[in-house]
């Protein structure tokens, strides 16, 4: 390795070096005597700065530096899933295994392991043309996912070599391709791509298909796209985390990548834990199986945390370019941000509002910016979904993360502190939330669906907006007061809050439910509602109806109705038509 420069300066996980040096913008550079990983952030003809991964503590002026003629790159290849790595892709297990669990010195570790051997079927043949992203081998790289080796995504040229189907490490050649100009490139299991450039697609799609994750506010009130962005504003408590692991296990995407960015150390060993004990609804494998892991807690260096959603969402494509539908989870945004904060505080910049840098909605951007559902290279259709959690100060959302973020975004789950309070989980208001999707998604809900889903879910915000505005002269004067229609929009929207909306994360029905049962829920809810305006209209007075237990029997559905057992979903549209005949009967 040769030395390329020597530490002029240091300040905390900035390093300085003086004078014109041999280095590239990007470049992955080893940082003192203990051989630090850091990353060329800037340069010019007086100075070289250097971003470092690890603690710098007891490095000192006068230390080399080393090149590696290299950009800041992730290893991609199998091994990646059913693993927990730092911000820089560092597995965790090794990393401790080596230095403990608190990593206070350099450690020189593999991303992936280089000795154990995967069992390969070759997909290419002798003397093919082949061309970047094209798949040239398949592994079976956890019980529920097939890993696909890929071209690298700049290499065209003919196959002169292939190994047999067999077992072969990462690092071993499985096939040589000649390129155009002659020069001869050997293809392994594992290969590298700089982590904050999107890896190439063939061309981007506007998607038209859900993200279904079984959680019943955002599936029907604020869906996302497969592909598609969401922000999960809130406050200290509120349900972020909470929420990110719903989406998380019950979502059906193929692939996740949960980034803990900042966060505790042990909601990451929770996810781990839960996780590995877990079952996949749609493959009944562990959940770990089709999970990857980035962990830069509170407790680790800075810059690695700047970096890691980069390696996450570095990662996430490379699987969408097998033709997996990935979501990626960010928790925090905010914690990444101060990361951005700090160091750009110790390279004295001109700070911007709240004393973030200038360039914070950019970088926000280009980490948003690579969601979406692609045609890959290899013509293949993949998809990486991006939902992030921010967590404003005093969950107050005109701070410059959650603005900029919803720039950004096409989601916005907005959690209420408020809602939390009263323990209405997962607190997501349905009066500052939004979707931009719907639209793009009516059609596929009509197929796919119910062909009155979108009208349905219009009436049912539109009854909750009602209810807002109606508990504003409420407060003022009570409710007796209210008209008949009145009093029954608000004892609807309590049927669609506590029945539909309160989802309960540790009930064993209710945790995750299918987008059918969700459209059956609601065309019985607003069953309830018509008949019961129909009374109405007809001069029946409310408290008449409310003498009846059938509001309340609609509440329980989501504990009363098993989800494999939607046919008694008939009863209650039944139930519902018998308590209307005998209110009419009895006092027409
Ligand atoms: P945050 O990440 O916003 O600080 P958490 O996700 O850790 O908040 O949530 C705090 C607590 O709220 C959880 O420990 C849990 O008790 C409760 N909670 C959040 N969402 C739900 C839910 N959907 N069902 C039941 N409890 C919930
Ligand atoms: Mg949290």
């Amino acid at each position: 390795m040769k030395q390329q420069g020597t530490i002029y300066g240091i300040n905390g996980p900035i390093v300085y070096l003086k004078g014109k040096t041999q280095f590239q913008m990007s470049e992955m550079v080893y940082v003192g005597k203990m051989r630090l990983i850091g990353e060329i952030i800037s340069l010019n003809n007086e100075m070289t700065t250097i971003q470092v991964y690890e603690e710098t503590s007891g490095m000192k002026p006068g230390e080399p530096v080393y090149g590696t003629g290299q950009q800041m790159s992730v290893t991609l290849g199998p091994g990646i899933l059913n693993n927990i790595f730092d911000g820089i892709e560092r597995p965790l297990k090794t990393i401790e295994d080596q230095v403990g669990q608190y990593i206070t010195k350099s450690v020189q570790v593999e991303s992936l392991d280089t000795e154990r051997k995967w069992p390969v079927h070759v997909t290419v043949e002798l003397g093919q043309e082949v061309t970047g992203g094209m798949i040239i081998a398949e592994v079976q790289e956890t019980k529920t996912i097939v890993h696909k080796s890929m071209i690298p995504p700049n290499i065209d040229g003919k196959v002169i070599e292939v190994v047999e189907d067999g077992d072969y490490t990462v690092v071993e050649p499985i096939v040589k391709i000649q390129q155009l100009d002659d020069t001869i490139v050997e293809i392994r299991l594992a290969q590298k791509w700089p982590i904050r450039i999107p890896r190439p697609v063939r061309r981007r799609h506007e998607s038209s298909v859900p993200l279904i994750t079984g959680q019943r506010v955002v599936d029907t009130l604020f869906p996302i796209t497969k592909g598609g962005t969401a922000a999960i504003p809130g406050g200290f408590g509120t349900g972020k985390t909470m929420m990110q692991h719903q989406v998380a296990k019950y979502s059906d995407a193929d692939i996740i990548v949960y980034i803990g960015c900042g966060e505790r150390g042990n909601e990451m060993t929770e996810v781990l834990e839960d996780f590995s004990e877990l079952e996949d609804p749609k493959s009944g494998n562990s959940l770990m199986e089709r999970t990857v892991l980035i962990a830069n807690t509170s407790n680790m260096p800075v810059a690695a945390r700047e970096a890691s959603i980069y390696t996450g969402v570095t990662l996430a494509e490379y699987y969408r370019d097998m033709g997996y539908d990935v979501a990626i989870m960010a928790d925090s945004t905010s914690r990444w941000a101060e990361a951005l904060r700090e160091l750009s505080g110790r390279l004295e910049e001109m700070p911007a509002e709240e004393g973030f840098p200038a360039y914070l909605a950019s970088r926000l951007a280009t980490f948003y910016e690579r969601a979406g559902l692609m045609q890959n290279l290899n013509e293949s259709e993949g998809s990486v979904s991006i939902i992030g959690a921010v967590s404003p100060q005093g969950g107050d959302f005109s701070e410059p993360v959650t603005q900029n973020t919803k720039r950004f975004v096409r989601c916005f789950w907005g959690l209420d502190r408020q809602l939390a309070n009263e323990r209405h989980y997962p607190a997501v208001s349905w009066l500052n939330s939004y979707s931009l999707y719907v639209d793009d998604l009516s059609a596929w809900f009509r197929d796919n669906v119910s062909p009155d889903f979108i009208n349905n879910r219009r009436q049912i915000l539109e009854i909750l907006h009602q209810e807002s505005s109606l508990m504003d002269i409420v407060k003022l004067i009570g409710s007796d007061v209210l008209p008949d229609d009145q009093k029954l929009t608000i004892e609807i929207a309590r049927v669609i809050r506590l029945g539909f909306l309160q989802q309960d994360a540790f009930h064993q029905e209710d945790t995750n439910v299918s987008l059918e049962k969700q459209a059956k829920m609601i065309e019985v809810i607003l069953h309830l509602y018509r008949q019961c305006r129909e009374m109405i209209s007809m001069g029946m007075p409310m408290s008449l109806l409310l003498e009846n237990q059938i509001f309340n029997r609609v509440v329980t559905i989501k504990y009363d109705v098993p989800n494999d057992r939607l046919d008694l979903l008939d009863q209650y549209l039944d139930d519902i038509d018998q308590f209307y005949n005998h209110i009419m009967a009895t006092n027409a």
